[in-house]
C-alpha cells in the first residue's frame, strides 16, 4: 500500500507542476478531484489505453463514427493524455465537458472495437487504473457495435441560454458574445507557448463583454464563461432563441507548420473577419471553416458534416431569412465597418474579409460574424494574442466599434 501512496503522491506532485505551468484563468484540479494520467501500449492489432487514476471513479464509455472515436466520460478530473498515438490510437485529448464532468476523446487510426474496459483496483504498487482494450475491426463491425446511440450528454446544453433568456422588459439590442472552443475542444495551439485557442478566446471575450456592457446600450449574452465545451449548434441556438441582434464569435487561427513549413507559416498573420456564405470566398476560408466546424468532433460529439448539398440548402435558407428581415447584408456591412474602424488599432490579414460555411454563424435570422483575432502559429501574433495589454486595448476598441455600428443612427440606415 505504501507504494500506492507513493504513486498518489507522485500524481499529486504532477498536478502541482501543471498548476505552475498553466496560464492564469485555466482550470486546474480542485482538491479531491481525480487525477488521471493516460498511457498507450500495444500494436496495430491490439491496443491498450490505460488511464491511471488517483482514486477509484465511475466512467462511461461509448464509440462514435465519422471519424472513428472512443469517448470516455468521467467526473470532473485533472487529465493528462499522452502526446500522439500508438497502434490503433491516432491521438487523444481531454478536458472539461461541463461542471462536474470531464471527457477523454480517443481518435482511432482505423475501426476498432472496445473489447473490454474496466477499473482495476490498486495492486503491486500501481494505482487504480481504467483499462480499455481495443481490437482491430472492420467498418461494418464498428457500425454494428455502436448501433444503439448513447444517451445524449453534452456540455452545459441550454443552461447558459436559459440563465440568460431575454428579459421582456429590457428593450435593448441583444449581442451574443461567443468565445470559440472550450473544455475538451482546445482549438488551435500557440507556436511557442502552446497556449490553447480556447483560453485566448475566453480571456478576450471577458474584456469584450465588459466593455460592451459598460456602454449600457446592450444586453450581452455569453455562450460560455468557463472552460467548458459548448456545441456549435447550441451557440447558434442561444442567438436564435433570444432573437439576438448580433452574434460575434471570437477565434484565433493557426496554420499547420508540418504541412506548410515554418517559413510559409511565419509569413501569414493578422486578423480576419468572416461572414456566412454557401461557398467559401477562397481556399483559406474553406480550410478555416473545415477546422472551426470540427469543434464538435474534437469533443466527441456528433459526426462529420452532412452532404454539401444539404449544407448549401440550409445556409441558403438562413441567408433567405435574413433577407426577409431586411438584414441580408448587415453581417457583411459590420465586417467591413469593423475592418475600417479597427485597422489602426489591430493588425489585419492581407485579405481581412472572407466568407465561408461556418457552422456557428448559422443562427437563423441573426446577423453574425466570426473574428479570427490573428494567427497563433505566427510568433509575433502569438505574443500579442497572449498579452493582457494587447487584449485590453483590442477588446476595448472592438467593443467601441461594434457599439458605434449598432447605435441608432447607423442601425437605421437601410442596407
Ligand atoms: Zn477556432
Amino acid at each position: 500500500m505504501g507504494s500506492v501512496g507513493g504513486q498518489a503522491r507522485k500524481l499529486a506532485y504532477c498536478g502541482a507542476i501543471l498548476l505552475a505551468l498553466l496560464p492564469a484563468g485555466a482550470s486546474v484540479a480542485a482538491a479531491g478531484q481525480v487525477a488521471v494520467t493516460a498511457e498507450i501500449g500495444g500494436d496495430g492489432e491490439h491496443t491498450r489505453y490505460v488511464a491511471f487514476l488517483s482514486k477509484n471513479t465511475e466512467y462511461r464509455i461509448f464509440s462514435i463514427s465519422d471519424p472513428y472515436r472512443v469517448v470516455v466520460d468521467l467526473p470532473e478530473a485533472n487529465i493528462q493524455v499522452p502526446a500522439g498515438g500508438r497502434g490503433l490510437v491516432l491521438s487523444s485529448r481531454s478536458g472539461r465537458l461541463a461542471a462536474g464532468k470531464s471527457r477523454i476523446v480517443i481518435d482511432l487510426a482505423e475501426p476498432a472495437l472496445v473489447e473490454k474496459s474496466g477499473v482495476l483496483p490498486p495492486e503491486n504498487g500501481l494505482p487504480a487504473r481504467l483499462v480499455i482494450e481495443l481490437t482491430k475491426s472492420t467498418h461494418t463491425a464498428f457500425l454494428a457495435k455502436i448501433k444503439a446511440p448513447p444517451p445524449p450528454e453534452s456540455g452545459n446544453q441550454g443552461q447558459a441560454a436559459s440563465q440568460q433568456k431575454r428579459d421582456l422588459g429590457d428593450k435593448r439590442p441583444v449581442i451574443v458574445v461567443d468565445p470559440g472552443h472550450g473544455g475538451v475542444d482546445a482549438g488551435a495551439h500557440g507556436h511557442s507557448t502552446n497556449t490553447p485557442e480556447k483560453d485566448v478566446t475566453l480571456e478576450f471575450c471577458k474584456v469584450f463583454k465588459e466593455k460592451l456592457e459598460e456602454s449600457g446600450k446592450f444586453r450581452i449574452i455569453v455562450t460560455r464563461t468557463t472552460d467548458d465545451f459548448v456545441e456549435l449548434d447550441e451557440r447558434a441556438r442561444m442567438a436564435s432563441e433570444t432573437t439576438a441582434d448580433l452574434l460575434v464569435s471570437i477565434h484565433a487561427d493557426a496554420l499547420d507548420v508540418k504541412k506548410l513549413g515554418e517559413k510559409n507559416v511565419q509569413e501569414v498573420r493578422g486578423g480576419t473577419i468572416y461572414t456566412l456564405s454557401e461557398t467559401a470566398s477562397d481556399e483559406q476560408a474553406k480550410l478555416i471553416a473545415q477546422n472551426e466546424n470540427k469543434a464538435d468532433l474534437q469533443a466527441g460529439v456528433g459526426n462529420e458534416q452532412p452532404l454539401p448539398a444539404t449544407v448549401k440548402a440550409e445556409i441558403s435558407s438562413i441567408l433567405g431569412e435574413l433577407e426577409n428581415r431586411g438584414k441580408k447584408n448587415r453581417s457583411l456591412a459590420l465586417a467591413n465597418y469593423l475592418i475600417e474602424h479597427m485597422k489602426d488599432k489591430m493588425k489585419f490579414n492581407l485579405r481581412p474579409q472572407r466568407s465561408a460555411n461556418l457552422r456557428v454563424l448559422k443562427a437563423a435570422g441573426v446577423p453574425a460574424i466570426l473574428i479570427e483575432l490573428g494567427y497563433l502559429s505566427h510568433i509575433e501574433d502569438e505574443k500579442l494574442l497572449t498579452s493582457p495589454e494587447w487584449r485590453a486595448k483590442t477588446a476595448t476598441a472592438l467593443a467601441a466599434a461594434v457599439s458605434e455600428f449598432m447605435s441608432e443612427r447607423i442601425a437605421r440606415i437601410p442596407l
